[in-house]
């Protein structure tokens, strides 16, 4: 059986991948799931811990907030580029990431963490 911690973890995720390119407030998801009997603090949790395991980008909204994106397991190993008008994300394939991480680590070793790097700028519609 699963515990009580698993299950709201588990809605919190269905309800995030079922809206896999939308851009979420914390408060958002919060409301959300609500009705469903999930806490707002395991909702905070779990998206700290979901974020940790690469299944989650988190970025800047407009304002300064907090947005929080689903991505999936695919999504743990390579870097993202933003648009930062429009929201747009492009994943930079394993390849172009290994790229990346090699031309970085030649600077005193540096060791990049692709999974939560995201590369901020304006997309060619927005251009
Ligand atoms: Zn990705
Ligand atoms: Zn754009």
């Amino acid at each position: 059986m699963r515990s009580y911690a698993t299950e709201q973890r588990s809605l919190l995720s269905d309800y995030l991948s079922s809206r896999p390119d939308v851009y979420l407030t914390a408060m958002e998801v919060a409301n959300a799931l609500e009705p469903k009997g999930v806490s707002r603090s395991s909702v905070y949790r779990n998206l700290l811990a979901l974020e940790g395991q690469g299944q989650i980008v988190r970025s800047a909204g407009p304002k300064g907030e907090t947005l929080y994106r689903f991505c999936g397991e695919r999504c743990s190993d390579h870097i993202h580029l933003q648009c930062e008008r429009c929201g747009r994300l492009v994943h930079l394939d394993e390849e172009e990431t290994r790229a990346v991480a090699a031309i970085v680590s030649t600077r005193d070793g540096f060791e990049l963490d692709a999974t939560r790097t995201v590369i901020y700028g304006i997309c060619e519609d927005c251009r």
